[in-house]
């Protein structure tokens, strides 16, 4: 198949790679922690928005610019390429946005959709709990009648950036305890309200981006579900299947990271001191991972392509997933092996260090997000081998 970009694209991406290059720059250096980063990011926001790249894949008379899955994906290389901030809203534009322009009241799309493109509400996925998390459908938050709306009460966990969000999509279980995919309703979640209690999960490394979510008797109204009552299951899955485009091209910048990659051996040395560069060993995995990079792009490109002219993604997209994984992990892997324990003595040298920790980190967080990679085996075992169900 082709790989090139149609003219339409090339002049999307020539454009957008102009503006990233006169306005990236300005933007500064990204601070450590959320709190600290989130002026920066809404600034961002807004910068997009004024130059129409917010709700990128969203239709124009929502105030999107109607951009097919191919534009969305060079959105996201040239992002990385140029350096770009990271995304206030991900949850709200990627998610929210999308299925409220397919699911949502008129009332919920006017009052939810401009906010969301101009970074004045941040929104976070309310979603997994303790016992829910791949078995989604165990979720156990209830929600009972109570007047003109619903009383919530329950826990949600993993909740990423629900301590910075103004709004939250929260499933909630309005049928019998066992009734399972058919007993859940969506809801909308006003996050400032009395009864939502947010606790930062700290990690490891880098600052806390996950949350446990209190629900203590928190009221929500009527007008703040979305579709039917019972029918939030159908709702939840669209929701999850808008992060196609992402699980297909992969959450990592694994180009940017094979570069920097390359770049560090080539000024390494060994305990030695030789150069880690002259290893037949290293030159071999580096030799392995430039390939498996070019791969996964290539692979990605195929999915979309496809995507774009109308073709299901099906498995392939969990068969791309598993693949970017396991290279994200190795990538990591050698970088903690080769250049880990660098820089313990020079704090200069610790803080370049830092982003291989980090990427360690996000190399676990791939394995599990949008699907853990057991769960993808799952798929690709039924759905493309033909074996029978576990
Ligand atoms: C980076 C990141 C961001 C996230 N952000 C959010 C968010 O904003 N909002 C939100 O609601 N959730 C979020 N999550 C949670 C995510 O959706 C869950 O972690 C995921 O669904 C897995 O659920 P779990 O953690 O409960 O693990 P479990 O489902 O308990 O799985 C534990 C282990 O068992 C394996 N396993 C489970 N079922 C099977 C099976 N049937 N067959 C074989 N193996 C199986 C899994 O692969 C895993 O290894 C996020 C997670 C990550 C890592």
């Amino acid at each position: 198949m082709d790989f090139s970009d149609e003219p339409v694209d090339i002049e999307f991406r020539t454009a957008l790679r102009g503006w990233l290059s006169r306005v990236v720059p300005t933007m500064g250096s990204e601070p450590e922690s959320l709190e600290e980063r989130l002026p920066r990011w809404r600034r961002w926001q807004q910068q997009l928005h004024a130059a129409g790249y917010a709700g990128l894949s969203w239709p124009s008379e929502y105030g999107g610019r109607g951009a097919g899955v191919l534009q969305q994906a060079i959105f996201a290389e040239e992002c990385d390429q140029a350096g770009a901030p990271e995304r206030l809203n991900i949850l709200g534009e990627g998610l929210v946005g999308p299925t409220l322009i397919d699911f949502g009241t008129d009332a919920q799309k006017s009052r939810c959709l401009g906010p969301i493109l101009t970074g004045e509400s941040v929104w976070c996925q309310l979603f997994s709990e303790p016992n829910a998390g791949s078995d989604l459908a165990a979720l156990q938050t209830r929600a009972q009648r109570d007047g003109k709306g619903w009383r919530i009460n329950g826990q949600k966990v993993w909740s990423s950036r629900a301590q910075i969000a103004d709004w939250g999509i929260l499933l909630a279980r309005t049928g019998e305890p066992g009734s399972k995919h058919r007993g859940i309703t969506y809801f909308l979640l006003d996050m400032r309200q009395e009864g939502v209690r947010v606790m930062p999960l700290r990690p490891m490394v880098g600052s806390a981006e996950f949350n446990e979510v209190f629900l203590d008797n928190v009221w929500i109204g009527d007008d703040c579900v979305v579709g039917k009552i019972d029918d939030g299951w159908r709702i939840a899955m669209a929701t999850l299947s808008y992060e196609r485009v992402a699980l297909a091209t992969g959450r990592v910048n694994t180009q940017q990271v094979i570069t920097d990659l390359i770049a560090r051996v080539r000024v390494s040395r060994d305990a030695t001191g030789r150069p880690l560069g002259e290893d037949p060993a290293v030159r071999q995995k580096m030799a392995d991972l430039y390939l498996r990079t070019t791969l996964q792009r290539l692979t990605g490109k195929r999915i979309l392509s496809g995507m774009a002219s109308g073709a299901s993604p099906g498995p392939a997209v969990s068969t791309a997933k598993l693949f970017s994984t396991a290279l994200v992990e190795e990538m990591a892997d050698f970088a903690l092996a080769s250049f880990g324990l660098e820089g313990q003595e020079d704090p200069d040298a610790a803080r370049a260090n830092s982003r291989w920790l980090r990427l360690a980190y996000q190399a676990r967080g791939t394995s599990i997000a949008g699907g853990s990679t057991f769960i993808q085996r799952n798929i690709v075992a039924e759905r493309v081998l033909g074996l029978p169900k576990a």
